[in-house]
């Protein structure tokens, strides 16, 4: 596959030198609550220091590893706090802006070698947007028997809001199975596993008997401005990049707390600013609104299975997130799901945990699957939290996105195979 070449993807993509948004001196923090009273303590770090605190992981389950950085002006109080509540936590490393920098080194030194490479997309390293339009447009070329693109959306930066779908005989009305993938923009592993995907099942003659029986419909990238903002900006953001207030001083709604179930009343904020806002209205925001109006125009009952894919944690999880109370076919769920993290731990050995999203993480209203199952608009859908369990977070290793989507694409089968 012919990818553009180095001098003109240097001038389409930013590293983080040019990066607006530094985080020099802040701290990573990894914890390991052990008890109820030690994620309390979490929580009210978590509440007390708002801003000054970036949690990657919510502390809701004691004996899992809690990540969140710190501001620096913050860093000597945190730390002093944790050492009084003799709680059990390492700094994982004094500047997170060298984690960033290194990441930018290696992805840049991989993406010049494979600059107008004629082959395979390389999935050692991660991709840029405008990269990604590349490789799916040479991919259709390539692949056109089997694949068309559209343009189901617009952003508000106006870029395009793609979908892939992947089908040996499109003309034939079969079950659908969807993929949204990148819908929080600083989770890079998430696109990357939606096009090891894509790949797979154009190049891979193994599948061709799931080609056979299924449609798939593949968003790689659910929230391009954030993506591209997260490249060229600010490595750690997460939402959309819509102004707020006139002045667009704060920027930005959590996509996956904008779909129209029990809307911004669990686990989502109301304050514009706040890393989980959930916007002024349901489906206020256009690419929230792109994946509703995709799934609506697949023919009722067809859409058999839908995966919004995150990371990180190591999670397969299906509804609800928004309340306690057990979806109605929880059975199917629980059955599909266990089949799920044990093909998973047959690739590569990794495990999973299984749940629904308010026993797994946190309640979180206006997610995707909630309202997919509210509304009877797919079989079963599941939200996954891919790679890793915290080790590096946001930050996993290139060499390690082929293992990742590798284990999940068996998790994926395991559940298609037997709705
Ligand atoms: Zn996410």
């Amino acid at each position: 596959m012919k990818l553009i070449s180095a001098f003109v993807f240097l001038l389409l993509i930013g590293f983080s030198e040019f990066q607006l948004v530094k985080y020099k001196n802040y701290i990573v923090i990894k914890a390991f609550p052990n008890s109820t009273r030690e994620l309390k303590i979490l929580n009210s770090l978590r509440s007390s220091l708002k801003n000054l605190v970036d949690f990657w992981s919510s502390p809701t389950h004691t004996l899992t590893p809690i990540i969140f950085s710190v501001n620096p002006s913050s860093r000597r109080h945190v730390l002093r706090f944790l050492k009084q509540q003799n709680l059990n936590a390492t700094v994982l490393t004094n500047n997170l802006q060298e984690w960033i920098d290194r990441e930018a080194r290696y992805v840049k030194s991989r993406l010049q070698a494979f600059a107008g490479r004629d082959e395979s997309i390389n999935f050692e390293t991660y991709h840029p947007y405008e990269m990604i339009e590349t490789i799916l447009k040479s991919q259709t070329a390539k692949f056109s028997a089997k694949v068309i693109y559209s343009t189901i959306g617009k952003t508000y930066e106006n870029r395009n809001i793609y979908a892939m779908v992947i089908d040996e005989n499109p003309n034939e009305s079969k079950p659908v199975v969807m993929l949204e993938c990148g819908i929080h923009a600083r989770e890079w592993v998430s696109p990357a596993t939606c096009l090891w995907i894509s790949n797979q099942l154009l190049k891979n003659s193994s599948e061709s008997e799931l080609l056979q029986k299924f449609s798939f419909h593949i968003i790689p990238v659910a929230n391009p401005d954030g993506y591209v903002y997260s490249w060229r900006t600010n490595r750690m953001w997460r939402k959309n990049r819509v102004p707020n207030d006139f002045f667009g001083f704060c920027r930005g709604v959590d996509l996956n707390r904008n779909f129209g179930t029990n809307f911004c009343k669990t686990g989502a904020s109301p304050i514009s600013c706040d890393n989980s806002y959930c916007g002024k209205k349901a489906f206020s925001e256009k690419e929230s609104q792109a994946i509703r109006d995709h799934v609506l125009s697949i023919k009722k009952s067809k859409l058999k299975a839908f995966f919004s894919v995150h990371s990180f944690s190591q999670f397969w999880m299906y509804p609800y997130g928004y309340k306690d109370d057990l979806a109605q076919n929880h059975e199917q769920y629980n059955t599909l799901s266990k089949l799920a993290v044990d093909a998973i731990r047959k690739v590569h050995e990794e495990q999973y945990q299984y749940g629904s999203i308010s026993k797994i993480i946190y309640k979180a209203s206006g997610n995707t699957i909630d309202w997919l199952q509210e509304n009877n608009l797919s079989e079963v859908s599941f939200a996954i939290e891919l790679r890793d369990k915290g080790y590096y977070g946001f930050f996993l290793p290139p060499h390690l996105i082929r293992p990742t989507a590798e284990e999940f694409w068996a998790g994926v089968k395991a559940v298609i195979q037997n709705i």
